[in-house]
């Protein structure tokens, strides 16, 4: 087994294609659906084509990394689409070299545990047989805002975050603010930084408010920039018109990640971390366990039935 559960689940796609005998059903087993393609899609593409290259060659006898298709799919005309088309561009560019196909302007209209259906501009939804599916086109909001809008009359976006007043309260309700992920004001994206930004502006119009300041300010978000890193020292980041992308643009993402953390001790970590894995070639976390394979192997002797549901791929983005 790996580090983490979507880790397990991809190497646990290989150890299955490995054991299995039906050609197309292993073809199924070695494809990767990657279902929106902002940066949480477009980094976890680059990913899996690297851990194809790196981790799989010499290490299976019946899986041959050539057989491997990693397809990010969005229903967006272009992948990045929160990004500018320079830099969306380039990204594809890359994402095509590390051997990722991309599908724009596919919309995801089904999901079952054998695969996917797609639907392009035109047509009836074509089926994509996949066996590993990876939902990177947002999340919903936390049934928190459900609660909210029952009992304080909030109104709701289509993702169930909460929309608010520029000062992030609630609608008739000064005393409710809604920050983070949970918010809906102004488009803002679901970031790490508007969730800290928008809680240090709640805390600041608290402090006030006890001080005998009742006059609501409105939140101010300050765009520090976005960055997606794609593979092993390439990266795409803008911040205003300031666009960086391939290993200058990789350095930017390190810095930045760094910068970030807090400490010391935790920069220092994670810097001798990154040294081991972005030079070094091995993959000295994995090691597999029979778990994995069991497990999907009992679930194939009898199948779940297929979800009902039709997840809309919307304008893929970070989880907002
Ligand atoms: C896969 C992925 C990758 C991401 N990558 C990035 C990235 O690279 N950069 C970036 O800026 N952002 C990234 N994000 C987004 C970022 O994680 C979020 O924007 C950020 O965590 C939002 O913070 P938050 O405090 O609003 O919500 P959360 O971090 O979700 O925290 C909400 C907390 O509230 C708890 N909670 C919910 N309901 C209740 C309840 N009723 N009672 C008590 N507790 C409750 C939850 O358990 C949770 O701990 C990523 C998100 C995902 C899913």
């Amino acid at each position: 087994m790996t580090r983490s559960r979507s880790g397990g689940r991809i190497f646990g796609a290989f150890e299955v294609a490995e054991l299995e005998t039906d050609e197309q059903r292993r073809a199924a087993w070695l494809t990767f659906a990657l279902i929106g393609a902002g940066p949480t899609g477009v980094e976890m593409a680059g990913q899996i084509a690297e851990l194809t290259r790196q981790g799989v060659r010499g290490r299976y006898r019946n899986v041959d990394p050539a057989q491997v298709r990693i397809v990010l799919l969005d229903g967006a005309p272009r992948i990045l689409p929160a990004f500018g088309e320079r830099l969306s561009a380039r990204a594809a560019r890359q994402l095509q070299r590390l051997g990722v196909e991309i599908q724009t302007g596919a919309m995801v209209v089904g999901v079952d545990a054998e695969g996917i259906d797609v639907k392009g501009n035109t047509g009836e939804p074509q089926r994509l047989a996949t066996m590993t599916k990876v939902w990177s086109a947002g999340v919903q909001a936390s049934p928190l805002g459900k609660l909210l809008a029952e009992r304080g009359g909030a109104e709701l976006t289509r993702h169930g975050q909460v929309r608010v007043l520029p000062d992030c309260t609630v609608p008739s309700h000064p005393e409710v603010f809604v920050i983070g992920d949970l918010m809906a004001l102004d488009s803002l994206p679901g970031l790490a930084e508007v969730a800290l930004q928008s809680g240090l502006h709640a805390a600041a119009e608290i402090r006030r408010r006890l001080a005998g300041d009742s006059t609501p300010r409105k939140f101010q978000y300050r765009d520090l920039g976005s960055l997606a890193v794609i593979s092993r020292f390439y990266a795409v980041g803008e911040r205003g018109r300031a666009q960086v992308w391939g290993f200058p643009g990789w350095v930017v993402w390190l810095a930045v990640h760094l910068v970030f953390l807090t400490g010391f001790k935790n920069r220092a970590a994670a810097l001798f971390s990154w040294i081991i894995s972005f030079f070094g070639r091995s993959a000295y976390e994995r090691t597999t366990t029979l778990q994995e394979v069991t497990a999907r192997r009992a679930l194939q002797q009898s199948p779940p039935p297929a979800l009902d549901q039709s997840p809309q791929a919307d304008q893929a983005e970070r989880p907002s």
